[in-house]
């Protein structure tokens, strides 16, 4: 028997003071639908807290995310096992309700790994998926036109019988390119998940995060006997050496405690053990 453990960050991005204790309390509330999930694996667990976290409108996920360049939201969102590697992404969604939800459906399919903008809608709505109108994003659209940078939101969970797995969700950068996807759908790069190893998911500029593929490193790291912590730090360091580049990551090892690190002045994140 492995000992349970999940961990969920709401973002790396710049918060205004006034927001800063709101969104650790959204996180706090992933964290616990997340946990309450965990007797059914690290799969339902994980993708309970980001499903939870698209519904925060403080969250750059699903409900409330930021705007593209024409003013509109495009998610991304992906899943991983790490029992069988088994993995599954969704990019550029505007009419999906829960993006996550999507990520797991394509790598239940399991012919591909990662579908993007009207092909991903199509495949939803022909396997059941909620859709949405896209207007219901957006909340509050100087809010959301305004964020700086932006944010992702993210769960990792080790279940008792010592499977990981990792969720992410995000509305990627603040007046990105319509079409642009970021790192958060990319095994390798925004989320990795390895039985053997550990499992870790990123938030931060997504296109450095694709560059360096970081989070594959991460693995690699603790493939090495590096202990988690030191990985969260030297990927964090290595993100702003490399990269100049700011974020923040979160790690659950094989065995061992969660472990978070980040660049910024705040990134919101719980966890439970
Ligand atoms: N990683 C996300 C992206 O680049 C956004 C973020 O976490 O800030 O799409």
């Amino acid at each position: 028997m492995a000992r349970p453990a999940l961990i969920v960050h709401g973002g790396a991005g710049p918060v205004p003071d006034s927001e800063r204790q709101l969104r650790q309390d959204a996180v706090d509330r992933a964290r616990d639908a997340g946990w309450s999930r965990i007797g059914g694996g690290a799969l339902p667990a994980a993708v309970a807290a980001v499903r939870h976290m698209e519904d925060e409108p403080l969250l750059n996920a699903g409900i409330g995310a930021c705007l593209n360049s024409d003013g509109e939201v495009e998610l991304d969102a992906g899943v991983m096992l790490g029992a069988d590697l088994s993995v599954g992404g969704a990019a550029c969604l505007r009419d999906v309700r829960h993006p996550v939800d999507l990520a797991v459906a394509v790598m239940e399919d399991g012919r591909h790994v990662l579908l993007a903008a009207a092909g991903a809608s199509r495949f939803a709505r022909e396997h059941g998926i909620e859709m949405a109108d896209p207007a219901i994003f957006i909340t509050d659209r100087k809010r959301q036109k305004l964020l700086e940078g932006a944010d992702t939101v993210g769960a990792v969970a080790r279940d008792a019988e010592g499977h990981l797995a990792v969720a992410v969700s995000t509305g990627g950068r603040t007046g990105k390119l319509p079409g642009r996807i970021g790192d958060s759908p990319i095994p390798g790069a925004g989320f990795y998940a390895d039985d053997r190893f550990g499992a870790v998911c990123g938030t931060g500029l997504g296109e450095a995060f694709i560059r360096l593929g970081l989070a594959r490193l991460m693995i690699i790291e603790l493939q090495h006997g590096m202990d988690a912590a030191s990985v969260a730090k030297g990927a964090i360091d290595y993100l702003g050496k490399a990269m100049q580049a700011s974020g923040g990551v979160i790690v659950i090892p094989r065995d061992g405690s969660p472990q978070a690190a980040f660049n910024t002045p705040a990134m919101p994140w719980a966890m439970a053990e």
